[in-house]
């Protein structure tokens, strides 16, 4: 089988913080979190990342920042920064599509 860690998270196969599940997308807290409130929103289908999205999968990718939107007001969060590293240089440790969504304290600008 494909060994991707973020796929079998969304398939519950490792466990997680949930926050948010519905048919195609997942979202759940990060291990290793770099704000008070710190999730990551990925698709349940596999994409490496952002430099993988097409014409053809780029639906999930609306339906993530709606998720996102409504996560975020559940949790009360009024201002919020999302993020996603693509490669490398940018830091992207997990290669399956995965927003950053970072709240609850003040964020400074440029990011590092
Ligand atoms: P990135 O480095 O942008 O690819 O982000 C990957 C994120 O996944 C990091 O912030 C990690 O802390 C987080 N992470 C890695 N493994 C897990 C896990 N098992 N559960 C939750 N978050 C994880
Ligand atoms: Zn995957």
């Amino acid at each position: 089988m494909f060994d991707c860690l973020f796929c079998k998270i969304a398939a519950g196969e490792i466990p997680s913080n949930k926050v948010y599940e519905d048919e195609t997308v997942y979202a759940f807290y990060d291990i290793d979190p770099q704000a008070p409130t710190h999730f990551l929103v990925i698709p349940k289908d596999h994409i490496g990342s952002v430099a993988e999205v097409t014409p053809e999968n780029a639906a999930v990718v609306a339906h993530i920042f709606a998720v996102i939107a409504k996560v975020a007001r559940d949790l009360g969060l009024a201002s919020y920064r999302v993020v996603s590293n693509i490669g490398e240089q940018a830091g992207q440790s997990v290669h399956h599509l995965h927003f950053h969504v970072l709240g609850g304290r003040d964020m400074t600008w440029p990011p590092g």
